[in-house]
């Protein structure tokens, strides 16, 4: 039989693959995600991030990086380390690349963790795709049209024209699983087209707007640390991230990216 080469995730999916604790649960089973983002130049992204992942039901984050003052001063509750990502302490998961800067070095030793990836921003610019395609645990890559073509090594236009291409190529070149972000955001694993690729009918144009993508990714995160599948934790994420966004547009646009974290309970709620 052959494979569709698009599918929609709707309002029972998301509520079948979201996390709910059980009543034995803890944080350690809920899900640790860690997250290596931030910079002296882009403290918020990192604020962005660690809500996104907060929000998206993880037990507790481990933040790593250079903004951890701006961190902790929005969510007291997270649990911030200096030094490597390695030194941190077990995670579930990482999230790295969100205003990150230059700091190749925490990217790499992110990628020789044995736990899912994903990789956004300053992260897919200083990604080596043979370090990604070397991993035995999963990678979900999560650029824009911008990020894409240049890890593609192709105009952005290419991208823009050619949108299922582009992510199905991405997928296959770096053997990850692809969310390619954008009005209608994609995610392709790296089966190639033996699976469908993933279409998201949540978004809204009030997302493009600076930090939203960084609310995601922790979001995104959050959801592969509580072990979903890297196409399930993507597309899953981009459906709650569009609904969280137009739940804070029903109180009064234009929103933020922190509005829509803050919107992702209430979204969560609407799904369960
Ligand atoms: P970034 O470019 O990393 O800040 O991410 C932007 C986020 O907003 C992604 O989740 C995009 O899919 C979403 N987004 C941007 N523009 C639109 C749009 N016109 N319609 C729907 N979603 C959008
Ligand atoms: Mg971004």
């Amino acid at each position: 039989p052959s494979v569709p080469d698009l599918e929609a995730l709707q309002h029972a999916d998301v509520a079948r693959l979201l996390p709910e604790p059980a009543a034995e649960s803890d944080k350690y089973r809920r899900g640790v995600v860690g997250v290596v983002a931030g910079s002296a130049r882009y403290p918020g992204a990192a604020v962005l991030a660690v809500a996104g992942a907060l929000r998206g039901g993880a037990g507790a984050v481990r933040y790593v990086g250079h903004a951890a003052d701006a961190v902790i001063a929005r969510f007291p509750e997270t649990l911030v380390h200096a030094g490597p990502p390695a030194k941190a302490g077990r995670v579930q998961a990482w999230v790295v690349g969100p205003g990150l800067g230059d700091d190749e070095e925490a990217v790499r030793d992110v990628l020789a963790s044995d736990v899912p990836v994903l990789v956004d921003a300053d992260g897919l610019r200083l990604l080596d795709a043979a370090a990604v395609r070397d991993r035995d645990a999963p990678t979900l890559l999560t650029p824009h049209a911008g990020e894409a073509a240049a890890l593609l090594g192709v105009p952005r236009e290419e991208v823009e024209s050619s949108r299922l291409a582009s992510v199905r190529e991405l997928a296959a070149h770096y053997g990850a699983t692809a969310l390619l972000k954008g009005s209608t955001t994609l995610v392709a694993g790296p089966d190639g087209s033996r699976t469908p690729v993933r279409v998201n009918p949540m978004g809204t144009p009030w997302l493009a707007t600076a930090g939203s993508g960084d609310v995601l990714s922790g979001l995104a995160g959050s959801l592969l640390a509580a072990g979903l599948e890297p196409r399930d934790a993507g597309s899953v994420a981009a459906y709650l991230h569009g609904l969280a966004a137009r739940h804070a547009v029903a109180e009064g646009a234009p929103i933020t990216s922190y509005d829509v974290a803050s919107a992702l309970p209430s979204a969560w709620h609407d799904v369960t």
